[in-house]
């Protein structure tokens, strides 16, 4: 068992959402409440997730946001939840809202240029198989293909991704299963403060996610909030909490479910907290 360090006591985040007015849950998708799948569009959500974070939304007094890689569209169809939660795909590249509101951020024609002549360069390595086109973006995904042929196809793509995103200003981002040439502007820890800065400061916030691109999430929001890593395996992070899916997501979910249904005022009844904090691998309480 590694040694964790933790900061914050998911005992009394849970009590602070019971006697909250609002709370914010800000959740990425792939990894964090969907396993992995070599295909992309078969990447659903573990069983119950998605009735959790429903119930959630219905009944909580809790502002849910996905933050996603994804497109923000590519995801709706993959949740089936409703009424539909708000959504940053690409980033925060897009953001589309419950009511349907869709808005993309303007790529300049330097950006557009620069993923134009990535997209060649992906093409001449005959890896065009492999490639996703987004808003602002190109990803090149290699999950279930071999680590040799990982490592060959990772330093190939380098060599002429790196001038571009040197010359126009991109940004080159491993993430878990590929690497992705990008508009800077597509930044997930943006998204996440902005939405901090939207919030009472002392609304309790959560975010959950897996990647090793998430730990700037988690570097952005500090102390301000409890920040969940969710993979079965334990890496170093700057995480307060460790839950390993699905079992303790779905945990966690249920006990949000159950804060959020506790009066507001008053904990002592919360019989929850006590019950359920010994499950969370954390420290510090
Ligand atoms: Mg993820």
């Amino acid at each position: 068992m590694p040694c964790f360090q933790y900061n914050t006591n998911p005992h009394a985040f849970l009590r602070k959402v019971a006697r909250s007015r609002r709370s914010v849950l800000l959740l990425d998708y792939d990894g964090t409440l969907a396993p992995f799948s070599k295909e992309r569009d078969h990447a659903h959500p573990y069983p119950g997730v998605c009735e959790l974070v429903t119930e959630i939304i219905e009944t909580c007094r809790t502002r849910v946001a996905f933050i996603t890689g994804r497109p923000a569209h590519e995801l709706l169809d993959l949740i089936h939840i409703s009424p539909a939660p708000e959504i940053w795909g690409t980033h925060g590249l897009e953001r589309l809202r419950s009511d349907g509101d869709y808005k993309v951020r303007d790529i300049d024609p330097v950006t557009r240029e620069a993923l134009d002549k990535g997209d060649q360069w992906l093409d001449g390595l005959g890896l065009e198989y492999l490639v996703e086109k987004k808003p602002g973006t190109l990803a090149l995904h290699w999950r279930g293909l071999s680590p040799d042929t990982i490592h060959d196809i990772r330093g190939n793509v380098l060599l002429g991704w790196l001038p571009i995103a040197d010359r126009a200003g991109l940004t080159i981002e491993d993430f878990d299963g590929g690497v992705e040439l990008r508009s800077p502007l597509g930044n997930k820890a943006d998204v996440v403060r902005m939405l901090l800065n939207q919030m009472q400061s002392d609304a309790p916030v959560a975010f959950l996610g897996d990647d090793v691109a998430d730990e700037r999430v988690y570097e952005a929001m500090q102390d301000r909030g409890l920040r969940v890593l969710v993979r079965p395996h334990w890496r170093e992070t700057a995480a307060d909490l460790w839950l390993r899916p699905p079992e303790q997501l779905i945990e966690f979910l249920q006990d949000w479910l159950e804060a959020c249904r506790s009066p507001r005022k008053g904990s002592s009844h919360i019989a929850f907290t006590l019950a359920a904090g010994e499950k969370y691998l954390h420290r510090g309480i």
